[in-house]
């Protein structure tokens, strides 16, 4: 039986919790050793089998690591589903590691602006390299907003170590087109390629590997430099604990969706809100230097999908009104606030008599920057905007101030008790 016979390809999937919820029961049977065994294969475009592609759900959290790992303990012995699990628990370890140290995501975000302007730098985004390899993996990016892990790694490592490209415009590249595009995996990813994360430790593409982990589609011997040393810079900066919110107070509120968390019902709120707002999923843009953008605006609209399919079940859920708060796309950017959004929330606040809105925890990234100006705007009101955390973020991403490896040790621990 094909499982994937109902699976839509990485470019057409819509972004519903019902689409990932599918996915993941088509691609549970595979989650155990046949992932262990097979994860590292790019087999190429259309044919990433042997791997979940969660990715996009996960990210916009349509679908919950907690549901994924419960559902894959379910079917599997952990001795068979380590490998699968221990990749989830990477993301979080990603997340929590950026979490404490915000400045490695402004730092990124202030040096990747000059990237536009290069002229070897456009040539690798168009794949139009003396690498073959590299060419059509540009080219998979951005047709199809998703790249295999193992050509995410080669990718980066030709793009730093052969190309001498600065690995901060390798993740610009990769945020404008990932559909799955995040600031904690992409930009640590990036410096852990390029040796930064691991002091010293860095990851290079070797002609071998791809040739054997492609199946002999690719063999770029000669053409590598498989020699480069690792880039160094200063330490990155210490881990201070996330500093959490405090619990909202227990006054009536509009509930404020946002595309960092598209599972409201599952949160722990004080009761149900007296609206859901679904926030503009141009929220996670940002400008990148004008007059260019962090990402291709199908992303934008690929949020609005989600939070499009998240407000419809958060107001079944609270049997409650929704409202589809509308940003202007053009010009947004001036200045880098979205004072129309603002003004927008203040109207619903109201014409509901609310002076409180809660909604989920805002990592770091570009809806948390932008949003930051527009509860700037509100807080002028007199409008309190809350935050609520995942118990599942508020017990790991803590441990994540070092390697994975000693936050790696806590994960049977986890499975046991995680929210
Ligand atoms: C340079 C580079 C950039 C990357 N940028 C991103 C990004 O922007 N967003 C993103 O979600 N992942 C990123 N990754 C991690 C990883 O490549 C993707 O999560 C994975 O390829 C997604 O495909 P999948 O869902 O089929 O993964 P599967 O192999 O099926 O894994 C299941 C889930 O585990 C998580 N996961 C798997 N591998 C990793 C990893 N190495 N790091 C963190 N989480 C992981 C993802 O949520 C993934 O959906 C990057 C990796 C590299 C090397």
């Amino acid at each position: 039986m094909d499982l994937f016979a109902e699976i839509d390809s990485d470019a057409e999937q819509k972004m519903t919790r019902a689409q990932g919820l599918a996915m993941l029961k088509a691609f549970l049977p595979l989650a155990g050793r046949a992932y262990a065994g097979e994860r590292n294969f790019d087999k190429g475009r259309g044919q990433h089998l042997s791997v979940s592609r969660l990715s996009p759900f996960i990210r916009r959290r349509l679908i919950s690591e907690t549901e994924i790992l419960q559902a894959v303990q379910s079917r599997h012995a952990f001795s068979a589903s380590e490998k699968f699990i221990s990749e989830i628990f990477w993301r979080t370890y990603f997340k929590g590691w950026l979490e404490m140290r915000p400045s490695i995501w402004s730092e990124w975000l202030a040096s990747a602006s000059s990237a536009y302007e290069d002229e070897n730098y456009l040539k690798a985004c168009q794949g139009k390299t003396e690498i073959a390899c590299f060419n059509e993996w540009a080219e998979e990016l951005r047709e199809t907003g998703y790249l295999h892990n193992h050509a995410r790694m080669w990718f980066a490592s030709i793009w730093i170590f052969t190309l001498k490209l600065p690995w901060q415009w390798g993740a610009a590249f990769f945020l404008q087109w990932l559909r799955d595009g995040d600031p904690a995996s992409n930009t640590l990813s990036w410096r852990w390629v390029a040796g930064l994360h691991s002091r010293g430790k860095h990851y290079l593409a070797k002609a071998d590997n791809i040739e054997r982990f492609t199946n002999g589609r690719f063999a770029p011997y000669g053409v590598l430099d498989e020699g480069a040393l690792p880039i160094m810079a200063s330490d990155p900066p210490p881990a201070t604990e996330p500093a959490w919110p405090s619990a909202p107070p227990q006054n009536k509120y509009l509930l404020l969706l946002h595309a960092e968390d598209c599972l409201v019902e599952e949160l722990s709120l004080p009761a149900a809100p007296e609206a859901v707002l679904v926030l503009p999923g141009s929220l996670g843009n940002m400008a990148l230097g004008e007059p260019h953008q962090l990402r291709d605006k199908s992303l934008d609209n690929l949020d609005d999908e989600a939070l499009s399919d998240a407000g419809a079940r958060a107001a079944a859920h609270y049997n409650c009104p929704i409202h589809v708060v509308q940003g202007q796309t053009e010009d947004s950017f001036a200045g880098g606030i979205y004072q129309d959004i603002a003004k927008k929330l203040v109207e619903f606040a109201s014409q509901y008599q609310l002076g409180n809105m809660i909604s989920s925890y805002l990592p770091v990234g570009p809806i948390q920057q932008n949003m930051a100006q527009i509860t700037k705007s509100l807080g002028a009101e007199g409008i309190e905007c809350h935050q609520l955390v995942r118990g599942y973020d508020r017990i790991c991403w803590p441990h994540a101030k070092r390697g994975f490896f000693p936050f790696k040790e806590n994960i049977p621990k986890w499975l046991k008790t995680l929210p």
